[in-house]
């Protein structure tokens, strides 16, 4: 891609930038370019690349932010194995255990929304206490 070596170049500038101004490197990496993360002084999380786009500030947004990545290309790959099932049925070529396997997908892509939509939307639980009290 045009100017992707710059990119990578000048995030190992800035990541070095930043490990010399206090912050630490993480083990976790961005979900979105896979950079390794890094933890500044202030607490906040940022990618190299993306810097604060990289909204996560803790652990488990992190993790959160991971999972989704993996949902995201789970179901992408599904699908393309769908298609696959699809050309079948088209050529007469499916039995039984085939429509059952199908099902199981089908299955797999409605779980995995559920889940997209529980990480991204977790106020819609209705337990939300009404004092913000943040622990530290
Ligand atoms: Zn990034």
């Amino acid at each position: 891609m045009f100017g992707e070596n710059i990119d990578r170049e000048s995030a190992i500038k800035r990541a070095a930038d930043l490990l010399r101004s206090g912050a630490t490197l993480l083990a976790e990496t961005c979900p979105v370019c896979g950079s390794p993360l890094l933890r500044l002084v202030s607490g906040e999380v940022v990618c190299p690349i993306h810097g604060r786009v990289m909204i996560a500030k803790t652990e488990s947004d992190i993790a959160e932010a991971s999972i989704l990545s993996v949902l995201t290309e789970l179901e992408k790959n599904i699908s393309s194995l769908l298609l696959n099932y699809n050309r079948r049925i088209q050529k007469n070529e499916v039995g039984f255990e085939d429509a059952r396997d199908l099902v199981y997908w089908l299955d797999a892509i409605e779980r995995i929304e559920k889940i997209k939509r529980l990480i991204q939307h977790p106020t819609q639980k209705k337990s939300s206490k009404s004092t913000p009290s943040k622990q530290k």
